[in-house]
């Protein structure tokens, strides 16, 4: 068996391959760039042993691409990777070219995920070309993550219950942190209609959607409970038509992050139960938890403790970080049981904004574990 030492990582390579992926700006609206980033990484796999299946596209989002590696008759190791990122085409000709200043790469998406994503495709070709996993592997590149995954969650989870381990490429956290647990998260539209009327010649007759969205606004804010890890915030509204008309209509956008499935029940119930204080105003509630809670269970932590393991053979200490808010598609495979580590890509900062940024000293050190998981996990 060949040492992690024994391993070459041509660091300049893996720059510039980064640097040819990022450069495909992909943001989630955009099929075409997105599924021009799948042909990157298809032609990257050109001579290599392994099977490459494209899953076709559907609702206005890119196709996935398929990666699978060793022999599949066995229950494996499935990666998670998104390749769509947040920033509109553009942002890497103004705001966030691709640069490197001293240890850091800027570049949209960088960080959330394509420097993962890219440490984990090239252990991946590593270990197909060396025949050194010992059990069969399949890379899933998804078109969708930043916006729930509407279309690829059926199919990770599909893969996830052939699986016996779930590695999710989403960046580090904190000096090089993994992450073992993330609050479920839900999404709500509410929207009012009242009775429209002339501001000034009858008020009286009019009932405004905006007034009882306040609130509305108000009793979801006030459901937020720090204490029980639980929060609630309204991102987005909009309604009215002109300053002198009592509004017709008015809708909201809500958010929830809860951080067991327990919280996820209850606070769904009472968002959808929400009534009107106007009894004029008609209210109504769409929405429900997105992604369940990803809660540590003990085959994470035992997941946790051979990287750990791995990590220290290799050099470096691999530590977890606390329940993070934010949601990832490995909430969908820790809730289905699978022992999932999320967290395994580039440590960074930035991400979502243009100070994105992956660390350069962090690539080796994590594309070698990656490798070690790939060839010891069994
Ligand atoms: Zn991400």
């Amino acid at each position: 068996m060949t040492r992690a030492s024994d391993q070459t990582i041509d660091l300049g390579g893996m720059i510039e391959g980064i640097r040819r992926w990022v450069e495909n700006e992909s943001p989630t609206s955009n099929k075409a760039a997105v599924n021009r980033m799948l042909d990157l990484i298809a032609a990257d796999l050109d001579g290599l042993p392994v099977r490459v299946d494209r899953l076709g596209g559907r609702n206005g989002y890119a196709d996935m691409l398929r990666v699978g590696a060793g022999e599949a008759d066995a229950p494996g190791i499935l990666v998670l990777s998104h390749i769509d990122t947040v920033h509109p085409i553009g942002t890497l000709a103004g705001a966030l070219p691709f640069r490197r200043d001293g240890d850091r790469l800027y570049g949209p998406g960088l960080y959330d995920m394509k420097g993962g994503a890219y440490l984990a495709f090239t252990a991946l070709c590593a270990v197909a070309r060396a025949g050194s996993a010992r059990l069969p592997i399949v890379h899933l590149f998804t078109p969708d993550e930043e916006v729930g995954s509407p279309i690829s969650r059926e199919v990770i989870e599909a893969e996830a219950r052939q699986a016996r381990y779930v590695l999710v490429t989403e960046p580090a956290r904190d000096g090089g942190k993994v992450v073992t647990s993330r609050k479920g998260v839900g999404r709500f539209e509410v929207t009012a209609t009242g009775v429209p009327a002339h501001s000034g010649g009858s008020h009286r007759k009019g009932r405004s959607a905006i007034k009882e969205m306040a609130h509305q606004i108000l009793a979801i804010e006030a459901m937020t409970d720090y204490t029980r890890g639980v929060t609630t915030s309204v991102g987005m509204i909009s309604g009215g038509t002109a300053a002198n008309v009592i509004p017709q209509h008015c809708h909201i956008s809500v958010d929830l992050r809860v951080r067991d499935a327990a919280a996820g029940r209850e606070f769904e119930q009472r968002i959808l139960g929400l009534k009107s204080v106007d009894p004029d105003v008609k209210l109504k509630v769409t929405g429900g938890m997105n992604r369940p809670p990803f809660e540590k269970s003990a085959a994470i932590e035992a997941l946790l403790r051979r990287a750990q393991a791995l990590a220290r053979d290799i050099g470096f200490e691999l530590a977890d970080t606390v329940m993070t808010g934010g949601g990832s598609d490995g909430n969908f495979t820790a809730a289905l049981g699978l022992p999932t580590l999320d967290g395994l890509g580039i440590d960074g900062d930035g991400a979502h904004t243009e100070r994105e940024h992956g660390l350069v000293s962090s690539i080796e050190p994590r594309t070698r574990l990656m490798r070690r998981l790939f060839e010891t996990l069994e």
